[in-house]
C-alpha cells in the first residue's frame, strides 16, 4: 500500500502507550488477530454476497475451506468486526442420512461472539467436534453493519460520474474482518472464488480474474487461484467501464476518467517488463487498474491482478506514476512474498520502495529515480524528526495499536534504503540475484523479520564473508535513525533548485524567472525546502507566477497548501477547502489537518471544513482525521 502518513503515530484509546508492554515480542505472533492458526488455517474461500448499493449492506454466505492441524480443537476462532453472524453450518458426512451419493448435509454448529475490542473487533468462537479429518468446511452466514471500516459506500453524488452509488473495499491491514468473517491474518493465505450478486447497472471487480468482456447483468462470477492473505481481497462495484492499455493491463475507472487515465497509466506493460526482467517472471496473469473515485483513503492499494489507485496520480504528465510502479512492485514483494504480522510490514513496503525505484529507473531514467529517492530521504528525515524512538525502527512493536494508524516513512523508506546499503555493498548483480532466489524460495509464502534476516545471513552474508556483518544488519533492524554508514541517495538535478530557491529568498530572482522547465519533482523539493516563514508578498508572487492554488497536480498542491497554512496566506484557502473537501487520500490531508491545528484559527477552519468534508470520506479517513483535530473525543469514543 502507498499511505505514509507522514510522521502520525496515534497511541489507540485507553491502551498503553507503544512501548510500554515490556513483556517480548514473539516473532511470528500476530497480535492484531484472534484466529486459532495453530489448529485449523483456512485454505480457500467461497463468498456469495448480495451488495445492495442502496441499503448500504453487503449480505450472503462465505464458505471456508479449513486445514485442521490439531484433531483435539473443538473451537474454531474467527476474526469479525461490527458484522452480525446468522448462522454457522458445518458441511457433514458423518450425519445419518447422509450416505446418499453426493448429498451435502449442513449441521448448525453453536457460535458465539466474544466482547469486542475497539481495534481487533469481535472474536468469533464456532464450537466443532473433534476430528480425525484432515479439512473442514464451515459456511457463515452474516451481513455488514454501517459501521464496517473496510467499506466505503459512495452516494451517486459522490463519484465522478454522480448518476450511480459505488462501493469499493479497503481492507489492509484489519479491515478485511469488517466485511468477511475469516482468520484475517496475514499469515494464513487461501485461495478465493465469488460470486456477487449487485444491481444490473453495475459493474463489480475483485482481486481476481475479471472479465471486462463481461455483460451488465448484476451477477458476477470472480476466481483468485493463488492463495493471498485476506487483506488482498478485494472488492468495488460501480459504473465502471474498461480500456485496454496492453496486452495483459488495462484501466477500470467510472467513465468520465477512464480516457485520461488509460493515457496516464499507457506505460504499464513496460513497467511489467521492467519488473520481470530484474526480479523473475510476473506470476498473477494480468495487471489491471482500478482508479477509485477521489475519497479512496490511500494512493495505492496493490490488491493483486487489480491495483486499487487513488484519482489523485493522474496529473496529465505521468508525474506522479511511480504509485503505480509501487502497486506493480507489490507483485513481488508483499503480495508473492508476505510479511507474517504487521510488525514485518517493512517485508512488504521496504522491499516494494526499492523495487519501485529500480522500475522506475528501467522505465524513466536515472535522473527521475534519484529525484524520487531523494524526495523519499526528505520525507522520511521529517518523520524521523517526529518519531519516537522505538518507532523508528524497522520491525515496530505494534502491540494495542491499530497497524492501520501507525503507518509512517520508516517501513517504506528506511526498508529500502536498508535494501540499497546490501546492494551498494554487496554489488548489484550479486544483490540482485539474491533478490531473484529470496522471491522464489519465500514465493506464496507470508514469512517473519527473522526469517527474512536468516535468509539473508545464509545466502548473502556467509557466502561473501567480511562484507556486511550480522552486528550491522542487527542494527538496521532493530535500532532508531538511520545507520552511520546509510547509502543515501543524491540527485543533480536538485541543486539548481536550491540555487534558485535561495536566490528568490534573497530577491535577487524575480518569481517569474525561476522555472527552467521544471519536472514534478523539482518543484515538490523547491516547496517542500522553503524556510518556514514567508510573507504574503512573496507567496503571491509565487501564486501568480506558477498558479500553485489551481494546480492540477494535487501532489505539487499539498506542498503548496502547507506553505499556505504555516504563512496564514489567505487567498489560498478558499480552493484549500475544496481540495480537503474533494480529496480523500491520506497522505496528502493529514499533514495539512495536522498543520492547520497548530493555530486557534487553522483549528477552527480545520474543524469546519471537516464538518462538510466528513460524509465523503472513507472510514479509515475519518478515524484518521478525527484523531488529529480531536483528539480526546477520538479517544473518549471507542
Ligand atoms: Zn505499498
Amino acid at each position: 500500500m502507498r499511505v505514509r502518513v507522514a510522521g502520525l503515530v496515534l497511541a489507540c484509546a485507553g491502551l498503553p502507550a507503544a512501548g510500554a508492554d515490556l513483556s517480548p515480542i514473539e516473532a511470528g505472533l500476530d497480535y492484531h488477530s484472534y484466529a486459532n492458526v495453530d489448529q485449523f488455517r483456512t485454505t480457500h474461500i467461497e463468498l456469495d454476497l448480495r451488495v445492495d448499493l442502496e441499503g448500504k449492506v453487503i449480505s450472503g454466505i462465505v464458505g471456508l475451506e479449513l486445514k485442521r492441524l490439531d484433531p483435539r480443537a473443538t473451537q474454531l476462532v474467527l476474526d469479525t468486526k461490527d458484522l452480525m453472524i446468522n448462522d454457522v453450518t458445518q458441511k457433514s458426512t458423518d450425519v445419518l442420512g447422509a450416505t446418499a451419493k453426493n448429498q451435502t448435509i449442513w449441521v448448525s454448529r453453536p457460535f458465539h461472539l466474544e466482547k469486542p475490542d475497539h481495534i481487533l473487533g469481535s472474536a468469533l468462537v464456532i464450537d466443532l467436534p473433534p476430528s480425525r479429518k484432515p479439512a473442514e468446511i464451515i459456511r457463515i452466514d452474516y451481513e455488514t453493519l454501517p459501521t464496517a471500516a473496510a467499506l466505503q459506500w459512495l452516494t451517486p453524488k459522490q463519484t465522478a460520474g454522480r448518476h450511480k452509488a459505488f462501493l469499493y473495499t479497503q481492507s489492509e491491514p484489519i479491515g478485511a474482518r469488517t466485511w468477511i468473517p475469516l482468520q484475517d491474518t496475514p499469515q494464513v493465505r487461501a485461495t478465493y472464488k465469488a460470486r456477487i450478486h449487485t444491481a444490473s447497472d453495475v459493474v463489480a471487480v475483485m482481486s481476481a480474474e475479471n472479465d471486462p468482456t463481461h455483460k451488465r447483468n448484476g451477477e458476477y462470477a470472480f476466481v483468485m487461484p493463488q492463495a493471498i492473505p485476506s487483506y488482498l481481497i478485494a472488492l468495488a462495484v460501480g459504473d465502471l467501464a474498461f480500456k485496454e492499455t496492453g496486452p495483459r493491463t488495462g484501466v477500470y475507472a467510472e467513465k468520465p476518467a477512464v480516457k485520461a487515465a488509460a493515457k496516464e497509466f499507457a506505460d504499464t506493460e513496460s513497467m511489467i517488463a521492467a519488473g520481470e526482467k530484474l526480479f523473475g517472471p510476473y506470476r498473477w496473469t494480468r495487471y489491471d487498474i482500478l482508479v477509485l473515485p477521489p475519497s479512496f483513503p490511500v494512493g495505492g492499494m496493490e490488491n493483486p491482478r487489480l491495483s486499487f489507485i487513488t484519482p489523485t496520480v493522474i496529473a496529465g504528465d505521468k508525474s506522479l506514476v511511480s504509485v503505480i510502479a509501487h502497486e506493480l512492485a507489490h507483485s513481488w514483494s508483499g503480495n508473492l512474498v508476505t510479511n507474517a504480522t504487521w510488525r514485518d510490514l517493512w517485508l512488504n513496503e521496504g522491499f516494494t520502495d526499492y523495487l519501485e525505484g529500480r522500475i522506475m529507473t528501467a522505465v524513466y531514467g536515472e535522473q527521475r529515480a534519484s529525484m524520487e529517492a531523494v524526495l523519499g530521504l526528505e520525507s522520511l528525515r521529517r518523520d524521523l524528526a517526529k518519531l519516537k524512538p522505538q518507532d523508528q525502527v524497522l520491525a515496530i512493536d505494534l502491540r494495542d495499536r491499530d497497524p492501520g494508524l501507525v503507518f509512517s516513512d520508516v517501513p517504506y523508506q528506511k526498508g529500502r534504503l536498508f535494501l540499497e546499503y546490501l546492494a551498494a555493498k554487496f554489488g548489484r548483480e550479486r544483490f540482485d540475484g539474491f533478490l531473484r532466489g529470496y522471491f522464489d524460495h519465500f514465493a506464496f509464502k507470508s514469512i517473519t523479520t527473522e526469517q527474512f534476516t536468516q535468509y539473508l545471513t545464509e545466502n548473502l552474508l556467509d557466502r561473501f564473508p567480511g562484507t556486511v556483518g550480522r552486528e550491522q544488519i542487527a542494527a538496521w533492524v532493530n535500532d532508531p535513525g538511520l545507520p552511520a554508514d546509510a547509502v543515501l541517495p543524491v540527485s543533480s538535478a536538485f541543486a539548481p533548485v536550491d540555487d534558485a530557491r535561495a536566490a528568490w529568498l534573497a530577491g535577487t530572482l524575480p518569481a517569474k524567472q525561476i522555472d527552467h522547465g521544471w519536472v514534478t519533482q523539482q518543484w515538490l523539493h523547491f516547496l517542500d525546502n522553503m524556510p518556514a516563514v514567508l510573507s504574503a508578498a512573496q507567496l503571491g508572487d509565487l501564486d501568480r507566477a506558477y498558479g500553485f492554488t489551481n494546480s492540477r497536480n494535487a501532489v505539487i498542491e499539498r506542498s503548496w497548501f502547507e506553505l499556505v497554512i504555516r504563512n496564514n496566506y489567505q487567498p489560498g484557502f478558499a480552493r484549500l477547502q475544496e481540495y480537503l473537501i474533494g480529496i480523500g487520500r491520506r497522505l496528502l490531508i493529514e499533514p495539512l489537518y495536522t498543520d492547520l491545528m497548530k493555530t486557534p484559527s487553522g483549528a477552527e477552519f480545520a474543524k469546519r471544513v471537516y464538518a462538510k468534508a466528513r460524509p465523503g470520506y472513507h472510514p479509515e479517513t475519518v478515524a484518521a482525521i478525527e484523531a488529529i483535530i480531536n483528539p480526546a473525543a477520538a479517544e473518549g469514543s471507542e
